[in-house]
């Protein structure tokens, strides 16, 4: 107790000390990087530590100061502690400006819409009318490999529907709303320009129909399909980010990184990339 009772007196002492000298830099006047007790972290002890030396409780070394004046303006006060409060609390930086909003970036071109460099194609973002011509080479391939590897484990895979043109998707759609109404089509059926067939980067596999989910080949999709580079595209629970009602047959190539990533995080590519997936 006596201890720290001498180290109060000290800090006080040494506060009035600077204030007549009439500066209380010791340290270059450039801005600190918040972390005061220099443990790497900028969190609620730097602010504690800030905070009780402008009350004049705590003596700070120089270079705890230099950290500690985040603002680089050769004084630790109560700005530096605003300041400090702002970034752990995660409203600022701390030189003071606005956390960089960390949106996707979404770039459109010749039509086609990229997020993060993806195409992406859902009920917000459509394929102009003559996009596409098959499925791309890459993702034949994937398939192909896909194939192999479920045969050697007794699994039949085979396309069931892999391209279609915006044209034939229109002839899709429409039956289905002159059967369903528009409403239910809207949940299983892409409008035409809104379909992934016509990207040549989406599979429907054996099966495009719910009879195929909980199947021995939807199992071993779901299992295996991101070391081929495919994800599920429509998963079960998401359908209200991806649009789209759950469909284990429906497989879109991304590549072996990126599946693998996506289904790892458990999260559809919508929730993945920060994007809606409605007709504005
Ligand atoms: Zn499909």
């Amino acid at each position: 107790m006596k201890k720290g009772t001498k180290l109060i007196i000290s800090a006080a002492a040494a506060v009035t000390a600077a204030v007549i000298a009439g500066t209380m830099c010791a340290f270059a006047a450039k801005a600190g990087n918040g972390d005061v007790n220099g443990d790497g972290k900028v969190n609620i002890t730097d602010i504690t530590l800030t905070a009780a030396f402008v009350k004049g409780k705590r003596m700070l070394s120089d270079k705890a100061l230099a950290a500690a004046d985040v603002n680089g303006d050769g004084s630790v006060n109560n700005t530096d502690i605003t300041r400090l409060a702002a970034f752990v609390k995660g409203k600022r930086n701390l030189d003071g400006s606005e956390f960089a909003p960390t949106g996707p970036v979404i770039e459109v071109k010749n039509g086609v819409t990229y997020v993060d460099g993806i195409l992406v194609v859902n009920k917000s973002y459509a394929l102009p009318q003559n996009y596409g011509n098959g499925l791309t080479a890459e993702t034949q391939k994937a398939f192909n490999n896909m194939q192999a590897a479920a045969w050697n484990d007794g699994i039949s895979l085979n396309i069931c529907s892999g391209f279609r043109s915006y044209s034939y998707q229109s002839q899709l759609y429409w039956s289905y709303v002159n059967r369903d109404g528009q409403w239910a089509a809207d949940t299983y059926s892409a409008r035409p320009g809104h379909s992934e067939h016509q990207t040549g980067l989406a599979i429907d596999i054996n099966n495009a129909s719910t009879s195929f989910n909980g199947t021995r080949e939807a199992k071993w999709i779901a299992a295996h399909c991101a070391d081929y580079g495919f994800i599920l595209r429509y998963p079960y629970g998401k359908e209200d980010k991806t649009g789209f009602m759950y469909e284990s047959w429906h497989v879109r190539y991304v590549g072996k990184d990126l599946a693998r990533k996506i289904t790892d995080s458990g999260l559809c590519l919508e929730e993945y990339l920060g994007i809606d997936s409605y007709y504005h």
